[in-house]
């Protein structure tokens, strides 16, 4: 039997300029569609002076105006909404992890178009209907849930709606059910790895085979650490509830860069300051149009993700665009005594030297200067009561962050268990600063 590779063949591994001929196709009834159904875009479109006419194919996509968070949050509830409520089915909402929440609505066409780009991931991270794929993301507003669980339906997984939380009973239905795909954000990963090996499981007894994991950044040094801890090939997903939620792109199994679905989503990168386009390969803020969407279609939406763009051939087959992993959002960077910090270049730091990803950031500013503290959390095995060790440990890590970020926080490293676990999105950083603006 040959091996099933891709979910969606044809589609996937479609030649450049068959994609680019079917977005073309797309964009133009799109940007009808929201012109003739959302006065909010009319608005737009006309401040900037570009009419539906302009736009002949994918190649004049730039003529049409960005739309931000803060429009989506101008127009809400309903003013980005191109369907009437009667034909919507669903919403979900952003985890408002940077603000007030955005609400998103599908039609069945969104839930079934959402569902196979989760398919599309699943099956790259090697799923079929024989596995048993346990969903540990939150269920509810949350996308992570309903979409990877949308997606393990349409493979025919048998699929454990677990949601995120309760996890002694995420171990036992890992153990018992035998499950083969674990689907949930890293560092839960991470946690319930640890958790498991607690209880005296190694990777060897654990029968997971891979897991797809996203919804926040993690470093590769992180995926390592998984990888190991787990025993499984650890897969990166990325999505945003302004699109639809988890599946924009998956990682295939070459591990290099995620494959966006532009079938459905058509990427740019712009220079965050200028708005202007970048070309191929560089670093920018990363722009989606869904080209295919009914009830909340976006143009030009800015997700203020860091990351670069390659054509490169991938040899998996698949020809659809690459995506770097996320920097972290535009506004993840901190600016601490005047020099960017981004929290994966310590994340990358703490696991290349050996401690765990159970870690928090602290900034604050006393008398008008920053402070930067990094709590990190000691394994038993590390934790020894003889302060001249602590100190010199603490020592030489201050100087391998010196060396990365170029600025030296202070580093305390604390007995095991002591920085609270995350079983969604982690919060990596607590800018206190905020809190005096
Ligand atoms: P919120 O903006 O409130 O967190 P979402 O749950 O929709 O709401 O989060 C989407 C954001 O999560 C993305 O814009 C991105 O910053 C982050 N994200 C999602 N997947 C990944 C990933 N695989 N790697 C890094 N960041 C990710
Ligand atoms: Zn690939």
């Amino acid at each position: 039997m040959e091996e099933k590779r891709y979910y969606q063949k044809e589609i996937e591994t479609m030649p450049l300029e068959e994609i680019q001929r079917i977005q073309s196709e797309k964009i133009v009834k799109q940007v009808k569609n929201v012109y003739d159904n959302v006065k909010y875009y009319r608005d737009l479109m006309d401040a900037k002076g570009v009419s539906p006419e302009d736009i002949k194919g994918i190649e004049d996509i730039h003529k049409l105006p960005f739309v931000s968070k803060a429009d989506l949050r101008e127009a809400y509830p309903f003013g980005m909404l191109a369907r009437p409520l009667s034909d919507c089915v669903r919403i979900h909402s952003t985890s408002g992890t940077t603000g007030k929440r955005v609400v998103a609505y599908y039609t069945q066409h969104d839930i079934d178009l959402w569902d196979e780009c989760c398919a599309r991931a699943i099956v790259a991270a090697g799923g079929d209907e024989n596995d048993i794929c346990q969903v540990s993301y939150g269920f509810g507003l949350f996308t992570g849930g309903a979409g990877l669980n949308g997606g393990s339906h349409k493979v025919g997984c048998l699929t454990l709606p677990m949601s995120s939380g309760n996890t002694d009973r995420q171990m036992q239905f890992i153990m018992d059910m035998g499950a083969t795909i674990l689907c949930c954000t890293p560092s839960y990963a991470a946690y319930l790895g640890e958790s498991l090996h607690e209880q005296g499981y190694s990777a060897d007894d654990i029968p997971l085979k891979a897991g797809i994991f996203g919804a926040e950044p993690w470093t590769e040094e992180m995926r390592h650490n998984i990888e190991d801890t787990l025993g499984i090939k650890a897969y990166d997903i990325y999505g945003l509830t302004e699109l639809s939620g988890p599946g924009v792109s998956f990682e295939c199994e070459e591990q290099a860069g995620m494959h966006i679905n532009e079938d459905h989503f058509y990427a740019e990168i712009i220079n965050p300051e200028t708005g202007e386009p970048l070309p191929e390969g560089e670093i920018g803020e990363l722009v989606f149009t869904s080209l295919d969407k009914e009830a909340f279609p976006l143009l030009r939406y800015r997700t203020r993700d860091l990351c670069r763009l390659t054509r490169k051939k991938c040899s998996c087959g698949r020809t659809h665009v690459r995506m770097s992993k996320p920097l972290g959002r535009s506004d993840d960077m901190m600016i601490i005594r005047g020099v960017n910090v981004f929290p994966s270049q310590i994340e990358t730091v703490l696991l290349n030297e050996g401690y765990t990803p159970n870690y928090q950031i602290i900034v604050d500013r006393v008398n008008n200067t920053d402070t930067f503290d990094i709590n990190v959390e000691l394994t038993p095995d590390q934790f020894s009561d003889k302060v001249s060790d602590i100190a010199k440990m603490e020592k030489d890590l201050v100087a391998a962050m010196r060396s990365m970020l170029g600025i030296g926080p202070k580093v305390h490293l604390l007995p095991p268990k002591s920085v609270v676990r995350s079983e969604g999105k982690a919060v990596r950083v607590v800018d206190k600063r905020k809190l005096h603006d």
